[in-house]
């Protein structure tokens, strides 16, 4: 600062200076012209700068200040430092704020911030994603306009919210949100929204395997229930009429103990991640163990065939695979009418192993194909249950499958029989 006055005040020493010898050596009028010329002199100077910086202050950047000297070039230089400081906090500034952006856009969760009028401030892109918001068009929106669900808008508009809302989207058909509203900094609200259609889905399916299991288990029970009754209200029962009703009761708990060890065969498959014990498996044999099975259980109702021309070994979990072609036998067999045929073939298509069981039986119908391996998802109720079937046998099936990498194929046309393949990757054989 002192630097500043001493500068200013040079010219005018100097100049009061020279003034003196002037007014000393010619006269006092000589000695005040010099004066007003050497003011006018300075006023001209300080002016030009004075409009140097008032153009250079309309868009200031540190690339176009202009050069001075004297004492602007204090004033210029103390400028340049004040707008590279200003350019520095700027860059930082805005450096923090694409940080902040980067990492609510990463948020798993969309975010919004929404005013004391439900207009939309800043939102990120999966809030966008998740209402349908354009982040240019719909910039302090009501967003009350945009979502229009009176269920949302209740949620809003409540005083009390203590449980998110958990919204069916309107734009999006299979998208289920869960939506929460925070308060913050006085009057306004952040809106998180978080796609809970996954867990919906596992929560209905949960439900549904609930619902099923029940179902199955009641009806055998009603009826071994009754006959129970029954035996202890008629005491002196013939022994021909107590033998049947205890072969009815024999039959009905058969069918909860298949349920049962089917449930259990599943749950373990489903739990179980740890790495799969395999071994290199002699196929001829494996097979020659399904077929005796499958004519036990046909009981000559029915011509079983084994074709075996594929590999003699692959590598999987003898006990898995051995489950999963039974029940493509017993399917088979429970599908298909007395007379009919069943071919069981082992063989390769291009490179690849493939188990397949072909059948003469009542086939299924294309629509039914897509959902035969959900659990209890059954064409004709009443033949899968007199055949004692439970609904799940595909759903172990397509277990096992995944669990070998191998793919479940099925063809069938109603009436004409069905085909069912499980194809092994190539990396099986060795
Ligand atoms: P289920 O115990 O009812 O047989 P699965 O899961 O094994 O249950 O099969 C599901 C449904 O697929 C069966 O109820 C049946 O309608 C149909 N299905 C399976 N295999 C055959 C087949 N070989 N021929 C005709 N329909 C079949």
């Amino acid at each position: 600062m002192q630097d500043f006055w001493f500068r200013l005040s040079l010219p005018m020493v100097f100049g009061g200076m020279i003034a003196l010898m002037l007014w000393g050596i010619f006269s006092a009028t000589v000695a005040l012209t010099f004066v007003a010329l050497l003011l006018l002199v300075m006023m001209t100077v300080h002016a030009r700068q004075l409009h140097r910086l008032g153009t250079w202050l309309q868009d200031p950047r540190i690339d176009t200040m202009p050069e001075a000297g004297g004492v602007w070039d204090e004033v210029f230089s103390r400028l340049h430092r004040m707008v590279k400081r200003h350019k520095k906090t700027k860059q930082e500034l805005a450096d923090e704020l694409q940080h902040i952006e980067q990492a609510t856009a990463a948020l798993p969760e969309g975010v919004a911030i929404l005013n004391e009028a439900n207009r939309i401030e800043w939102c990120n892109p999966l809030s966008q994603e998740h209402f349908g918001l354009n982040s240019t068009h719909d910039f302090m929106q009501d967003i009350t306009y945009l979502v229009r669900q009176p269920e949302f808008v209740e949620y809003l508009q409540a005083t009390q919210r203590t449980e998110p809302l958990v919204l069916k989207s309107a734009r999006h058909e299979d998208l289920i949100l869960s939506i929460k509203l925070i308060s913050y900094g006085g009057d306004k609200r952040l809106l998180i929204s978080r796609d809970v259609t996954q867990l919906e889905r596992i929560e209905s399916m949960r439900r549904d395997f609930v619902a099923n299991v029940s179902h199955e288990l009641r009806t055998p029970l009603t009826v071994v229930n009754g006959f129970v009754e029954n035996l202890q209200d008629m005491p002196d029962l013939g022994r021909a009429e107590a033998q049947r009703a205890l072969q009815l009761m024999s039959e009905q708990t058969q069918r909860m103990e298949n349920l049962v060890s089917d449930l259990l065969t599943l749950s373990h498959l489903e739990n179980d991640h740890s790495a799969m014990r395999e071994e290199s498996l002699e196929m001829r044999a494996l097979l020659d163990a399904v077929l005796q099975e499958g004519r036990l259980l046909s009981a000559g109702k029915h011509t079983l065939q084994l074709e075996f021309s594929g590999n003699e070994k692959i590598s999987g979990n003898r006990d898995e695979l051995r489950s999963a072609f039974g029940n493509l036998v017993s399917n088979a067999i429970r599908y298909t009418p007395q007379g009919g045929s069943i071919l069981l073939r082992w063989y390769n298509r291009a490179g690849q192993p493939v188990f397949s069981v072909q059948d003469s039986g009542i086939g299924i119908a294309a629509q039914h194909i897509p959902r035969l391996t959900e659990r209890f998802y059954r064409v004709d109720r009443s033949r899968s249950r007199e055949t004692g079937g439970t609904g799940l046998g595909l759903a172990i099936v397509k277990h096992i499958a995944l669990r070998h990498q191998a793919a479940l194929e099925v063809q069938s046309e109603e009436g004409r029989g069905s085909t069912f393949s499980l194809v092994f990757s190539v990396a099986r054989t060795s």
